[in-house]
């Protein structure tokens, strides 16, 4: 069953993904060929703990870390890493936090120094599959039509569609009713309510669409190991229309003072 949400819930789960979306400015400041996904973990735990907060992901079900990291071929649930990230990388970063009892869950695919023109229009598409998804989760409207929205827009650039893993519910739990599909049918699904919050996540494949899971038990990557991108965002349904409850803009304002990484997708 959906659980819609209040006013003041919404406005907690707003406080929770501002938080996450401040954990990606962190984060985006560091950005640079040569650093570690292990470094950023660690940057993210401190900075959500400092803020009152604890990471979403660590410890549920088991996930080890406060970052899920995900580069190039990898399509969500990486492990950070010691390894460096290296020039023409990119990487995708969902991060949670939970504060006051609620959640908060965002990602965003960075590029590591300059990348291939492939790899941008796969990412621009991505994110632009991101946007169209929340411009149809409207009072009204179907989740079908979100879901058929996004599968359209990435198909038609040329792109394939993750279908093993999808948008969710969020709130007192990180995943809740009902499931987002970034593939489906206009007109289908259930009907969207005034309340719903939901996280809208795109993951589109520069090849074809085929998953594989690593022996790790979490990392998932392209069957043909060509790159994948994943943005996301909170999105809740208030007086008819979507309100984005986390933001880029953080992410945004420090990769434009990130001498070392600059390529701002969007
Ligand atoms: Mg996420
Ligand atoms: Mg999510």
């Amino acid at each position: 069953m959906i659980h819609l949400k209040t006013i003041e819930e919404i406005e907690l789960i707003r406080e929770s993904s501002l938080l996450v979306a401040k954990t990606h400015g962190e984060l985006a400041k560091h950005i640079r060929p040569g650093i570690s996904s292990m470094e950023l973990d660690r940057i993210a735990e401190t900075f959500i703990r400092d803020h009152g907060a604890v990471p979403g992901f660590k410890g549920y079900h088991g996930f080890p870390y406060t970052l899920c990291v995900s580069p190039n071929e990898v399509v969500v649930h990486g492990f950070p890493k010691e390894e460096p990230l290296q020039e023409g990388d990119i990487v995708s970063i969902d991060c949670g936090v939970l504060k006051n009892g609620y959640y908060g869950d965002s990602a965003y695919t960075f590029a590591v120094g300059e990348i291939s023109p492939e790899k941008k229009r796969m990412l621009k598409t991505t994110f632009q599959c991101l946007m169209i998804g929340i411009e149809q989760l409207v009072e009204g409207n179907t989740l079908g039509d979100v879901s058929w929205a996004i599968q359209n827009h990435a198909e038609k650039a040329g792109f394939s569609v993750v279908r093993e893993l999808v948008g969710h519910g969020l709130g007192r739990k990180l995943h809740e009713p009902p499931e987002l599909p970034n593939f489906g049918r206009k007109g289908k699904g259930s009907i969207i309510q005034n309340g719903l919050v939901v996280a809208i996540e795109p993951m589109i494949n520069m090849g074809k669409r085929f998953v594989v899971q690593e022996k790790d038990g979490w990392t998932i990557r392209t069957a043909d190991r060509k790159p994948s991108g994943h943005y996301e965002h909170t999105v809740a349904v208030l007086n008819g229309k979507a309100v984005t409850l986390s933001t880029f803009a953080f992410i945004e304002e420090s990769l434009k003072n990130n001498k070392h990484n600059s390529v701002i997708i969007g």
